[in-house]
């Protein structure tokens, strides 16, 4: 998936005049270095641009207005060589509007014990001016990221490539459209939420269109397009007839091309990133949207189901902060189905009616075609695999009627224990942090819905960071939750978020 832009992280190193002309030299110097050599190492997913040293209140507003005004700037690290006097950084501060970080490091790892003379120190004084631009940063009240270590550790250049994804989604989210087919579930309330809110916030766009609409686009797809993926499908997928003629399996199949042709053509068209459908408003279409949709996020798309715009947005949104990155394991819309409560085995099967991504997949992907009732159309083709497993983090965005908060919970994906041959879904099955039984009561407590937009890729932290940096409540269970705790928590987050 691509952005449409190249996204760079502009290096801007604070200083001041107090030790001459030579001095500054070398603070460029050591500038220049380190922005080749952390280039060079290939560790972050961005690479770094450096600005010319920031000496004086009114070149520090200018690089942070230029910055705004970049759009392939996604966010500024700030690293102080000297002492940088801080009111210097104030009004650039406050005009600034994209990601902020501060790096703690140093360019010499080492105190030269044996050559260091007042000169050496007053010129490498990170420690000093860190202090001084840091204070400033904190009594405005700015969101940034602190993120301590020496600028050669490979730890240390995760974290900063970490923060950049994070970063990512921060300048994205003025970016997400979301597409709803319909309307939302009748009577569901976790599915709801405020869209002029989510805009100020977040900066999405949510609009409907009657389905009817976008049949038509589907309708339009010429046969020949539809038979070319279909033969793509069948190429790529294995098909499993589950005892069904195979003419009239291929042509359940090709309905579903035909869909993901129509939609995502509509999609492209109105300048849409993210889709809503909503089983019960199917006007115009033959069968439920399922292996369509299915494919529609492995491109890179958001999806919730129900019209679930919420998750949509976030499902759109952790796909951009993962885009490019090597390995990645796969980021999906989940939704909690069914528990299992045998000691020692405990867990939650996540699955949906049908379009859980299959970036998840673990192993071949197959074809079914099978009933369903919801719907009330015809039986739909969907795409079944198990998920791989490991470490990932299920979150949830929810409205609470005059604010947001983000849910994040860490869960380890486990295999199925058993096949289960009779369930034609994808599915993925998880135990959440801390443990299973205190973890469900976390999320239900902290009102985490059904519906979930997960991923392997992106951690907690990741998470809380763009919920700091657009301004609401992040909840995270972990495996340091604890009842107690999180109902202290969550009654701060009453008072401080309102
Ligand atoms: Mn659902």
């Amino acid at each position: 998936m691509i952005f449409g832009r190249q996204y760079t992280f502009w290096f801007c190193v604070g200083s001041q005049d107090l030790y001459g002309a030579e001095c500054l030299e070398h603070v460029a110097e050591h500038a220049r270095i380190m922005v080749e050599r952390i280039n060079a190492s290939g560790l972050l997913p961005f690479p770094l641009t450096l600005k010319p040293t920031l000496l004086t209140s009114s070149m520090i507003r200018a690089t942070f207005n230029e910055a705004n005004a970049d759009d392939s700037c996604a966010g500024v690290i700030t690293w102080m060589h000297t002492f940088s006097p801080a009111k210097s950084w104030i009004a650039g501060l406050q005009e600034f509007r994209k990601p902020l970080m501060h790096l703690l490091t140093q360019f010499n790892r080492e105190i030269p014990y044996d050559s260091i003379d007042m000169d050496f120190m007053n010129e490498n004084q990170s420690a000093h001016g860190d202090r001084e631009y840091g204070h400033a940063v904190t009594r405005l009240g700015i969101e940034r990221k602190v993120i301590a270590g020496y600028w050669e550790d490979e730890k240390v250049l995760a974290r900063v490539a970490s923060w950049m994804r994070t970063a990512i989604g921060v300048v994205e989210s003025r970016r997400i459209r979301v597409l709803r087919m319909a309307d939302n579930m009748r009577n569901v309330a976790v599915t709801e939420g405020d869209k002029v809110e989510a805009l100020q916030v977040f900066g999405w766009e949510v609009d409907a269109y009657p389905s009817s609409e976008i049949a038509h686009a589907v309708r339009d797809v010429a046969q020949g397009d539809v038979n070319a993926l279909v033969d793509e499908y069948y190429e790529r997928y294995t098909i499993l007839l589950d005892g069904r003629d195979p003419a009239e399996f291929r042509r359940h199949v090709a309905v579903q091309a035909q869909i993901e042709i129509g939609i995502e053509r509509f999609l492209k068209e109105k300048n849409y990133q993210a889709v809503v459908t909503h089983f019960d408003d199917l006007e115009g279409l033959q069968q439920l949207p399922g292996l369509a949709i299915q494919r529609l996020e492995e491109k890179g798309y958001g999806f919730g189901a129900e019209g679930d715009w919420k998750t949509a947005a976030m499902v759109r949104l952790m796909k951009l902060m993962t885009a490019g990155m090597k390995d990645a394991k796969g980021t999906s819309m989940l939704e909690d189905y069914t528990y299992n409560m045998v000691p020692g085995k405990e867990g939650i099967l996540q699955a949906h009616m049908l379009e859980i991504c299959p970036t998840l997949a673990d192993g071949p992907i197959s074809i079914r075609c099978q009933p369903l009732s919801m719907g009330r159309r015809e039986d739909p083709a969907r795409l079944v695999f198990t998920s791989k497993t490991g470490s990932g983090i299920a979150t949830s965005l929810i409205d609470l009627g005059t604010r947001f908060r983000l849910v994040i919970q860490e869960v380890d994906c486990k295999k199925n224990e058993k096949p289960m041959p009779k369930l034609p879904v994808a599915t993925a099955f998880w135990t959440p942090k801390p443990d299973f039984y205190t973890g469900l009561e976390a999320w239900v407590l902290t009102g985490g819905a059904h519906h979930s937009s997960f991923s392997f890729d992106l951690s907690a932290e990741q998470m809380a960071d763009w919920a700091a940096y657009m301004g609401v409540e992040a909840v995270v269970l972990d495996s340091s939750t604890t009842i107690r705790d999180l109902k202290r928590d969550l009654a701060l987050g009453r008072l401080i978020y309102r």
